[in-house]
């Protein structure tokens, strides 16, 4: 017999850690890496643990990555806010919601120094009233109202522009349980100037006692509607003076299309992206209108989708919802103008790739077994694998030579391009999961048909377990066969603390789906 068929460093079958390698178990019962805790924070920042993986509920998820930053707050609890504050500040995650966690994590497990860092950066990651509800409602089950806490309220308040602040006051009027009302009745704050004391006074009391035009005109919309006026003329002045928001009108109003474009000028872009199906349903938005052109030059002006930091996800699920012609939720129903749907993936691209190509040869290998079609993005209804077509897509509009491939337990080309309507893409790794995983298949499969790969892209969960080789070792193999340095990009699709990327290997590297720095990342990594 020859032993090293049971024990080689070359080729061990997934079931068993490759000798020495310092392998972990995955949930599916194969052997990987367990990825470095920084990295693994990353992947709670930018995916967070909504409705869990496939293999570990939302509960223990969640868990594990809070023990894992709850760790690094111990350790380096200053490297750990300053994280936050980075991936929150650039917009790299599709929800702000896990770095206000960790945030709050900061803010009560830290060390002194730390505690104080984290409520420092309080106004920097909660950048409207909804986050900051959020943060308190996470705060609150962690920690004491302390002074630090009650200063770094009171802090947020007496910072902000009493202008800004109005706006805030009336765009977000509760979450969680909390309201301006309880935090300013809490953190006490001591107005700064007289337009602070009067709008404090109006949100603790609701006792208007000096001149504030939004709140007057505010409360003047609301009267209007109450009384329902006949046409539409008062309220479009009023939304049009004051630069209202939808938040700040009155339901009954969201249905007249004068209303919305009224709000149309000043709407931030998310709030445009993710209102498309209200404007199109009252009849504002409908093919050829002027503000159809407008929303469609909008979503193509790099510039202002750059500075308002719309997320791609945000804008692959609007796409996705719009194109539908219904709610995710709800039956609402709308007839979808297309050129608004070509414009979403146009900004989309914007978004998401913007970067200059690598001339690269490529193999992207999109995970598809049923662990990937059951997990979701970032609490979004997009499933893993979805998520990962859309980001082999963007790739391959950027690069001239890609080869895209889907596997589980067995592999298939994937009929791609990176001209298609992201949707259309999606469809093919939608509903199609197979049995088994085989994370080295990608490799295995270009040495077989001596293909010439210069990186390979592999999106997915690494809970591999099903191959007779490891990812790592079917690398290596292949470098060896065809004489070329290939690197492999692990794109992490889920935030589990798994990963096929063998640490100790320069030419392999971890990035987090959906990750909007992804892009420069990989490119940077490619051309090393
Ligand atoms: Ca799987």
């Amino acid at each position: 017999m020859r032993f090293t068929k049971h024990y080689s460093k070359k080729q061990t079958d997934q079931s068993q850690p490759i000798p020495g390698s310092g392998q972990v178990r995955n949930k599916a019962g194969g052997y990987i890496w367990s990825l470095d805790p920084w990295k693994l924070l990353d992947r709670f920042l930018i995916l967070g643990t909504e409705g869990g993986t496939y293999y570990v509920g939302e509960q223990k998820i969640t868990r594990e990555q809070a023990e894992n930053a709850v760790g690094l707050i111990k350790s380096d609890g200053k490297k750990v806010v300053e994280r936050v504050v980075e991936v929150s500040k650039s917009g790299r995650a599709p929800k702000n919601d896990p770095a206000l966690f960790v945030l709050a994590l900061a803010s009560a497990l830290g060390d002194t120094e730390t505690r104080q860092e984290a409520l420092g950066a309080l106004s920097a990651v909660c950048r409207t009233g909804t986050h900051l509800f959020q943060f308190v409602s996470e705060a609150e089950q962690l920690r004491g109202w302390g002074r630090g806490m009650r200063k770094a309220i009171a802090n947020w308040y007496t910072s902000a522009d009493a202008d800004d602040l109005t706006y805030q006051s009336l765009k977000y009027q509760q979450r969680g349980g909390w309201s301006h009302r309880d935090l300013l009745r809490l953190a006490h704050p001591k107005p700064p100037t007289e337009e602070h004391r009067i709008l404090f006074k109006w949100i603790v009391d609701g006792e208007l006692t000096g001149p504030n035009a939004k709140i007057e005109a505010f409360e003047q919309l609301k009267r209007l509607a109450a009384e329902g006026a006949g046409d539409s003329e008062p309220y479009v002045k009023l939304i049009r003076e004051n630069r209202f928001t939808r938040e700040c009108v009155p339901t009954e109003l969201l249905t007249d299309p004068d209303v919305w474009d009224a709000l149309l000028d000043e709407m931030p872009m998310t709030a445009m992206v993710r209102n498309l199906a209200n404007m199109t349903r009252c009849g504002l938005l409908a093919p050829g209108s002027a503000a159809t052109n407008q929303v469609i030059g909008r979503l193509r002006n790099e510039t202002l989708l750059r500075r308002a930091r719309v997320h791609p996800l945000t804008l692959l699920l609007a796409q996705a919802t719009y194109a539908g012609g219904r709610g995710f939720r709800g039956s609402n129903e709308w007839v979808p103008v297309p050129e608004i749907v070509d414009a979403l993936d146009g900004a989309f691209r914007l978004a998401f790739s913007a970067v200059e190509p690598t001339e690269r040869r490529y193999l992207l290998g999109v995970d598809v077994s049923g662990s990937m079609s059951s997990a979701t993005v970032a609490g979004s209804p997009l499933s893993a694998c979805e998520a990962a077509t859309a980001m082999a897509i963007v790739t391959m509009g950027t690069e001239k030579a890609c080869t895209p491939m889907a596997f589980a337990d067995g592999l298939r080309p994937l009929p791609l391009s990176g001209k298609m309507r992201l949707i259309d893409g999606l469809a093919h790794t939608r509903n199609v999961n197979f049995g088994g995983t085989d994370c080295a298949l990608p490799m295995i499969h270009a040495q077989k048909h001596k293909l010439d790969v210069d990186v390979f892209v592999v999106y997915t969960d690494s809970e591999t377990w099903y191959g007779k080789i490891h990812p790592a070792q079917a690398l290596a193999e292949y470098r060896q066969s065809r004489g070329i340095g290939a690197k492999l990009i692990v794109v992490g699709m889920c935030a589990n603390r798994f990963t096929i990327a063998d640490p100790n290997d320069a030419g392999m590297i971890d990035v987090v789906g959906f990750d909007t720095s992804v892009p420069q990342a990989m490119r940077e990594f490619v051309l090393i």
